[in-house]
């Protein structure tokens, strides 16, 4: 509670979680005053909340490029949207007892299939290279007839590298009848999507990671299939997800995408991430970039640059005293010191690893934020490799 902001606050943790638009605030207020009745009640009041849901889940379809709005399920964000898709997708299939995902999937599918795994399932752990780009030939031979389920993200969260999904979801097809799902939630905001061209049968977002807020998500499930619910109560979303309909939140989520289509936004974002990561990788010795240098290939708001031989932790703290807010790659837990585990996918050594740090830009950065992070950042890393132990 007591921990200080600064006053300069420059907020380089994008892929974190973002700031609500004002625009996002302003179209949710009037549903938590005077607009507050809940949609599913029999009076007038209540129905009048019905066609605002609609609006937003025409929006969210339009942003994703949905079929239907019927494929729009709002669900309480990333994390249940992954989860339900997983669960209820192999419960569909209980004689199929086989799972292909990938080495670099957030906990939000990581940990769930690992779960599988101990109970039983045989899980394909797709490999990345020191790239972080997905090792194609690896995922096709393993998939099978009695695969029951293929997860693959859309764009990973650390590296901000882009799967190729339409490419996985012909090979799915191909060789399987698996359930292609999809963790879209790094990548929707931030790269066109179109779903209905895709193979991509579950597609997970989460509204805090494009400017609307924490707690709204959505699963998309393709025309055609039907999973159980996994939030069992009364009818709400059709019988899929029940939970008194959260209207402000998805009206805001509604706004977020359109905001996300806002012509020049992605540009300017774009801009800025450049010229920051070719001004570290130019001017730092020992910053490296993590994930393909191929920008078509990365989310354009995301630079991963390790700094070899120096703790990320310490980057950390020493920008956090500047007002400058990042991620690190690493965790130091009870002294021992962890490299993500997609670093550790990347094989990306120990002790560049440890030095990693996550730079993620968005549509409330300016240029000037580029200047002053670079103005601190090159005397942070100069006075920590002087003081490092590895560099003596
Ligand atoms: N998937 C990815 C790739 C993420 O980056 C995150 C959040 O960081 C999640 C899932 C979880 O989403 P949420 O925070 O909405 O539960």
């Amino acid at each position: 509670m007591n921990d200080k902001i600064s006053e300069q606050l420059i907020f380089l943790d994008n892929n974190a979680t973002t700031r609500v638009a004002p625009e996002v605030i302003e179209a949710m207020l009037p549903f938590m005053s005077e607009l507050y009745a809940n949609p599913s009640s029999g009076h007038s009041f209540g129905r009048r909340l019905g066609p605002f849901v609609e609006h937003s889940r025409e929006q969210v379809a339009g942003l994703i490029g949905a079929q239907s709005t019927d494929e729009i399920v709002f669900t309480s964000g990333g994390t249940e949207s992954d989860n339900w898709a997983i669960n209820a997708t192999l419960q569909l299939q209980p004689e199929k007892r086989h799972i292909v995902t990938t080495r670099v999937e957030h906990e939000a599918v990581r940990h769930v299939c690992e779960r599988y795994e101990k109970s039983g399932y045989e899980v394909s752990w797709i490999d990345v290279n020191r790239d972080c780009e997905l090792n194609l030939d690896q995922l096709e031979a393993a998939v099978r007839p009695d695969t029951a389920l293929v997860s693959v993200m859309m764009a990973n969260n650390e590296t901000g590298v882009l799967f190729p999904i339409e490419e996985v979801g012909r090979i799915v097809k191909e060789k399987s009848n698996a359930i292609f799902h999809v963790d879209g939630v790094q990548a929707v905001g931030k790269v066109p999507i179109d779903l209905k061209k895709s193979e991509v049968d579950l597609f997970a977002l989460s509204g805090h990671k494009l400017h609307a807020p924490k707690g709204i998500g959505v699963l998309y499930i393709r025309s055609g299939l039907t999973l159980a619910p996994m939030i069992i109560g009364a009818m709400h979303e059709k019988g899929r997800r029940a939970g008194t309909t959260p209207v402000p939140s998805i009206v805001g989520l509604g706004t977020a995408c359109e905001l996300a289509q806002q012509p020049g936004i992605h540009d300017a974002i774009q801009h800025m991430r450049d010229r920051f990561e070719d001004a570290v990788l130019g001017s730092i010795g020992c910053a490296q970039l993590n994930g393909t240098k191929y920008r078509s290939k990365r989310l354009p708001n995301t630079s991963y640059i390790s700094f070899a031989n120096i703790e990320g932790e310490s980057i950390l703290a020493h920008l956090d005293e500047k007002g400058i807010y990042v991620s690190t790659g690493s965790a130091c837990n009870s002294g021992t010191h962890t490299a993500s585990p997609t670093l550790r996918a990347m094989n990306v050594p120990y002790a560049v690893a440890m030095g990693s740090i996550r730079f993620s830009f968005g549509r409330y950065n300016q240029e000037s934020d580029v200047d002053y992070t670079l103005s601190h950042l090159t005397g942070i890393i100069d006075n920590l490799v002087a003081m490092s132990p590895f560099n003596s």
